[in-house]
C-alpha cells in the first residue's frame, strides 16, 4: 500500500484498546510467499509429530497448562487490553484453557484408542488418525478460549494447526503460538498467520492444508465453508447465536434472575452462547421483568481493568453503531425501551445494558444475533408457547430453561432446536461435553471425544483370518416376541451381510 494510503488507512491487522481507543499496535500482513513458507514448515512438522509418543504429547499440554496459570495475569491483561472484557473475566477465560488442555493430556490416549469391532472377520476394528494440517479461523470475543478449545484436542491427535486470528487481537495470536512453543511442542506445530480474511481463501486452497474450523459470524461460516465444499475438505462451523432464557412459573426465581443477568453480560453481551431471548411465563413476568431491569441498571459499566467493573466497552466502535442500529430498528418498530439504548458519548466503545420489551416478530432484529448487552424480554402463555417463540429464531446453539417440574424439562429437552439445553443451570462450554449447534449456528463440534474426533479418520481396519474363516462370533437371541425381535439373527444378517457386499460399498 502507498505511504499516503496508509495514513488515510490504517493497518487492517491493529490492536486497539476499545476501553481507550489508544493504537497499541499495527502489523504489516504477511506476504504471500511468507505464509507459503508457514505451510511448508507446517507440512514437515505434521510428518514427524506422528512419531512423537501420545504421553510426550501429554507431557507439553500439561506445561502449557501450568504456564498459562503461573502467567495467567498478565495474559489476561493482554486479553483486556485488546478486546475489552473485563480483567476478572480474562483470568477466567486463561485458567478455562488450561483446564481444557489438562482435559485433554488425560484423556486423549482413551478418546483414540482403537474400537474393536465384532464381525465375522478375525479381528476388525476403527482406529484415529490424524489429518494433518488445520486452519483455524477465529474470533476476537474470547481470543484464548477459542483458540485453546481447538487447539489442544487437536495437537494431542497429532495434528498440526495454523491460526488466522481475527485482525483486532493479533498480539493474543502471537502470544498463543509463543506459549505452545515454550511448552516444547516441536517447532510448526501450531503457528500463527498474520494475514488478512482475504488471505483466507489461498490458505484454504493449498493441498497440504486438509480441514478447517471457523468460529465467527455467519458471512465468514458460509463464505469460506462453501469453499472448503469446493475443494472437498472438512470443516467445522462455530458460528452466531440467539439464545433463549425460559423461566416458568415453577422456577427457583431468585437464582433465575441471578443467573440470567450473568449469562446475558457475559463478556459483555458478545458471547454467542450469551442470553439473549428472556421468554418468561406471564405468571412471573412483571416479577422478573422489574427485577431483572433494576439488576441490569445496578451493573457498573467502565474500565474493564478494574476489579470491580462488570462491563466493560465492546470490541470496536463498528459493533457499537451495529447495537446501536439493532436496538433504533426495534424501538421505531414499536420495541419498549427499559434501561439502556444510548450508546456512551466520548472516548472507549461503551454501550450500556439494554433492556427491550415487545420486540413485534415483523422486524429484523428479532430474529438476528445482537453481539451486546441488550436484553429482549418475551411474555408467554404457556410451555407451547414459550418453545414455540425459542424456537423462532435462525439459530440452534443453546438453550438455558428453568423449571422444577420433570415433564415440563422433559419437553423442553426433547422440542427445543438447538445443541445444547442447559436445566436451571447457564449454557456454558465444558471440555468434557460436546459443544456446538444446528441450524444457521453451524455444525460439527468442539471439546469432548466428539470435538476431538471432528479432525480425525475413523480408519475402518479388518484383518482376515488368513488360514480359516471363523464363523460369526454372534449368539443367537433369545426367542423374543415379535414386535421386540431384532430384524435379523445371526445366520439372516450374514446371509444378507453377503448379498449386500457384493456391491462392495
Ligand atoms: P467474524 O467477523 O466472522 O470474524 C471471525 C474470523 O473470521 C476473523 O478471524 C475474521 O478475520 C475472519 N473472517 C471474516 N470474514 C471472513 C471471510 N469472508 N473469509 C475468511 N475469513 C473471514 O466474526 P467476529 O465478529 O470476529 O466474531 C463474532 C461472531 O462469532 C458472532 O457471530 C459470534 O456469535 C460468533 N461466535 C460463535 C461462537 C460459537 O462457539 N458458536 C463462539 C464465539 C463467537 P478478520 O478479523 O480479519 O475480519
Amino acid at each position: 500500500m502507498l505511504n499516503w494510503l496508509r495514513t488515510l488507512f490504517p493497518m487492517s491487522i491493529t490492536s486497539i484498546n476499545p476501553a481507550t481507543g489508544e493504537v497499541l499496535r499495527q502489523f504489516e500482513p504477511l506476504s504471500d510467499e511468507a505464509v507459503k513458507a508457514k505451510i511448508a514448515t507446517a507440512h514437515i512438522a505434521f510428518r514427524s509429530y506422528g512419531e512423537i509418543p501420545l504421553e510426550h504429547r501429554a507431557l507439553c499440554m500439561r506445561k502449557l497448562a501450568g504456564i498459562l496459570e503461573h502467567e495467567v495475569d498478565e495474559l489476561a491483561a493482554m486479553i483486556t487490553a485488546e478486546m475489552g472484557k473485563t480483567l476478572v473475566s480474562a483470568r477466567q477465560e486463561i485458567l478455562k484453557c488450561a483446564l481444557g488442555c489438562r482435559y485433554f493430556a488425560e484423556n486423549a490416549a482413551r478418546i483414540l484408542t482403537e474400537e474393536p469391532i465384532p464381525t465375522e472377520q478375525n479381528n476388525s476394528y476403527v482406529r484415529w488418525d490424524p489429518l494433518g494440517i488445520v486452519l483455524a479461523v477465529m474470533p476476537w470475543n474470547f481470543p484464548f478460549w477459542q483458540v485453546f478449545r481447538f487447539l489442544s484436542p487437536a495437537l494431542m491427535a497429532g495434528n498440526v494447526a495454523l491460526l488466522k486470528h481475527a485482525s483486532n487481537v493479533p498480539q493474543c495470536g502471537l502470544a498463543i503460538e509463543a506459549l505452545v512453543r515454550r511448552a516444547g511442542f516441536p517447532r510448526g506445530t501450531f503457528q500463527t498467520l498474520m494475514i488478512e480474511a482475504r488471505q483466507v481463501e489461498a490458505v484454504l486452497s493449498d493441498e497440504r492444508i486438509a480441514a478447517v474450523t471457523v468460529t465467527g459470524s455467519e458471512a465468514a461460516g458460509r463464505a469460506i465453508a462453501a469453499q472448503a465444499g469446493w475443494l472437498l475438505k472438512r470443516s467445522v462451523l462455530e458460528l452466531g447465536g440467539s439464545d433463549p432464557f425460559i423461566v416458568l412459573p415453577s422456577a427457583d426465581l431468585d437464582l433465575a434472575l441471578s443467573t440470567a443477568v450473568k449469562a446475558h453480560i457475559v463478556n459483555n453481551g458478545q458471547s454467542s452462547i450469551a442470553a439473549k431471548r428472556f421468554i418468561v411465563h406471564e405468571d412471573i413476568f412483571a416479577d422478573f421483568e422489574s427485577r431483572f431491569v433494576a439488576s441490569m441498571k445496578a451493573l457498573l459499566v467502565g474500565n474493564p481493568m478494574e476489579e470491580t467493573t462488570e462491563i466493560g466497552p465492546l470490541a470496536t466502535p463498528q459493533i457499537v453503531a451495529e447495537v446501536q442500529q439493532q436496538v433504533l430498528s426495534a424501538t421505531r418498530a414499536g420495541a419498549r425501551l427499559l434501561t439502556g439504548g444510548e450508546r456512551r458519548e466520548g472516548s472507549g466503545s461503551f454501550f450500556p445494558p439494554t433492556v427491550l420489551v415487545d420486540v413485534p416478530r415483523t422486524v429484523g432484529v428479532y430474529r438476528e444475533e445482537i453481539l451486546g448487552p441488550v436484553a429482549l424480554l418475551f411474555r408467554v402463555r404457556s410451555l407451547e408457547e414459550a418453545i414455540e417463540v425459542a424456537n423462532d429464531t435462525p439459530f440452534g446453539l443453546g438453550a438455558s430453561v428453568w423449571t422444577r417440574e420433570v415433564d415440563e424439562q422433559k419437553q423442553l429437552i426433547a422440542e427445543l432446536a438447538c445443541g445444547q439445553v442447559f436445566v436451571n443451570a447457564m449454557v456454558a462450554s465444558d471440555p468434557r461435553l460436546p459443544f456446538g449447534g444446528i441450524k444457521r449456528s453451524g455444525y460439527g463440534r468442539e471439546l469432548s471425544a466428539a470435538g476431538m474426533r471432528e479432525f480425525l479418520n475413523a480408519k475402518t481396519v479388518v484383518i482376515a483370518d488368513a488360514v480359516q474363516q471363523t464363523e460369526i462370533a454372534f449368539e443367537p437371541r433369545e426367542q423374543e416376541p415379535n414386535l421386540h425381535r431384532a430384524p435379523f439373527d445371526a445366520q439372516e444378517f450374514q446371509q444378507a451381510f453377503r448379498t449386500a457386499s457384493k456391491t462392495n460399498e
